[in-house]
């Protein structure tokens, strides 16, 4: 069997191995095997990779994978999981970066068709689109730049010019693909402005959409690399990230009630006027909360991204039990987009060993929140805020939200009176079956438990 047969047969298990890999993800239960399947599918595609016959220098491909080794095991290691988004905002540019690289070094292969070029042509754009695309979004995301919706007048008339300029240059350049073209660093250049432009009018709060939009880009331009370079495992894998990335980034939107077109091309939260917010807040001791929870005999935690600065998982699920002890049903509903990024409740709730069968949706928790004697909410905020059901002038009107409200008496765990991740205030902390118990969420729930003892 010859080399090149062996290696595209690698591909194939690689391939599949991808598509089961995905296919886990989809529930907590099942997503580290997924993920670990996927990393082998990986595996296999590099070292398949290795046999190609074109591969002129094998010390620069060890040094870059192993200098990619260690950046990937740190960031995993290190990086907290409350800056996960700003690190897959990183990797997302990385991708980008890489598919500019490799559309760009195929040129060096001498003369080359027209499709190649036109795939040379769309691996440069749109990685470098993705590249200071992400850039930006890691920069709004970290705060390191001014995170809200950068608007000038004349915007729209430059951005319709450079895309103009973009894609005369990719013309120019897919009717010449030659190194030493002036086309060439054009497209580049256009790109990476293009980049930098597309993504500086939206707000902070809806980076998290663009970094799944991106995430997209980054497959499609893996995809076109593929075609470039004619490798198959590259456009298969760059296909499913460029799928699954648009299937999450559709999923987030109709989770905050919002099209991507609104996201893309508004400022968030830009123009409208909330009603104010006032009324009567009533705080509470952990003592007193211990004695309502001790009487009632159904309830629901409602974690947000509180839950995750406290790290207060492994608390909550220890209160959970001894509810649970007491002869109560308890049960964990889940916002898809509470945290900071989606599925960041699961991950954390999972790293507690909570049994999957007590995770509840937002979308089966909501019909019977009446008969919950209890909701809990730890460290969510925007989440289980009336004003999106309520207030036609709130700049969360529409997202959907958890109805704690709802429930006979809400405990609301947070440190203050600030506002969540939209800045907007939250009617539900003056309800009049809400209660504040004031403090870290970890310390609040390990005091309650004190209790039970
Ligand atoms: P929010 O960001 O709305 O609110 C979090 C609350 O947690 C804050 O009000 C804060 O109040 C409280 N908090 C912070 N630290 C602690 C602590 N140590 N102990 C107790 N409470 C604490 O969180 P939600 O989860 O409700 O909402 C998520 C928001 O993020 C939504 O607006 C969503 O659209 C957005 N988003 C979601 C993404 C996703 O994919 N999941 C991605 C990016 C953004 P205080 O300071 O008073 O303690």
């Amino acid at each position: 069997m010859n080399i090149d047969l062996i290696a595209n047969l690698a591909y194939v298990i690689s391939a599949i191995l991808f598509v089961f890999g995905l296919k886990m993800l989809g529930s907590p239960a099942t997503a580290r095997r997924g993920n670990l399947l996927s990393s082998v599918g990986m595996l296999i595609a590099v070292v398949a990779g290795l046999t190609d016959g074109g591969i002129i220098s094998f010390q620069w491909i060890a040094i870059g994978m192993v200098t990619g080794a260690i950046i990937g095991a740190l960031a995993a290691r290190l990086v907290a999981m409350t800056s996960m988004p700003e690190m897959v905002a990183l990797f997302n540019g990385s991708g980008g970066a890489a598919s500019l690289l490799v559309g760009w070094s195929t040129l060096y292969d001498g003369q080359i068709a027209t499709f190649t070029a036109v795939t040379v042509l769309l691996a440069i754009l749109i990685g470098g689109v993705t590249l200071t695309g992400s850039l930006i979004a890691w920069g709004k995301l970290s705060e390191t730049i001014n995170s809200a919706a950068l608007v000038f007048s004349g915007q729209r008339i430059f951005n319709s010019l450079l895309l103009a300029a973009l894609i005369g240059s990719g013309v120019m350049l897919s009717l010449d693909p030659a190194v030493d073209s002036v086309w060439l660093y054009a497209v580049i250049g256009l790109s990476l402005l293009l980049g930098v432009m597309a993504v500086i009018p939206i707000g902070g709060a809806d980076m998290p959409v663009v970094i799944s939009l991106l995430n997209s880009y980054s497959g499609l331009a893996a995809c076109a690399a593929g075609f470039a370079i004619n490798n198959n495992i590259l456009i298969v894998a760059g296909s499913l990230v460029g799928a699954s990335g648009i299937i999450l980034t559709n999923i987030m939107c109709k989770a905050m009630n919002r099209s991507l077109t609104n996201v893309l091309f508004s400022g968030f939260g830009a123009v409208k006027q909330a009603a104010a917010v006032e009324g009567e807040v009533k705080p509470i001791t952990a003592e007193d909360a211990y004695y309502v929870l001790e009487a009632a005999t159904n309830v629901c935690f409602v974690p947000g991204y509180g839950m995750a600065v406290a790290q207060a998982q492994h608390v909550v699920k220890e209160l959970g039990e001894l509810l649970e002890g007491n002869g109560c049903e308890v049960s964990f509903a889940i916002h898809p987009v509470a945290g900071r990024m989606p599925g960041h409740m699961n991950v954390l709730l999972a790293e507690a060993d909570v049994p999957y069968e007590q995770l509840v949706e937002m979308d089966d928790i909501n019909p019977r929140i009446e008969n919950v004697d209890v909701a809990i909410v730890i460290g969510a905020n925007d989440v289980v805020n009336p004003a999106a059901r309520e207030d036609e002038g709130s700049p969360i009107y529409g997202m959907p939200i958890i109805n704690v409200d709802k429930a006979r008496t809400v405990f609301v765990l947070k440190r203050s009176m600030a506002s969540g991740f939209s800045g907007v205030d939250n009617p539900l902390f003056f309800g009049e079956n809400t209660r504040m118990l004031f403090g870290d969420a970890k310390e609040s729930i390990s005091a309650v438990i004190s209790e039970f003892g």
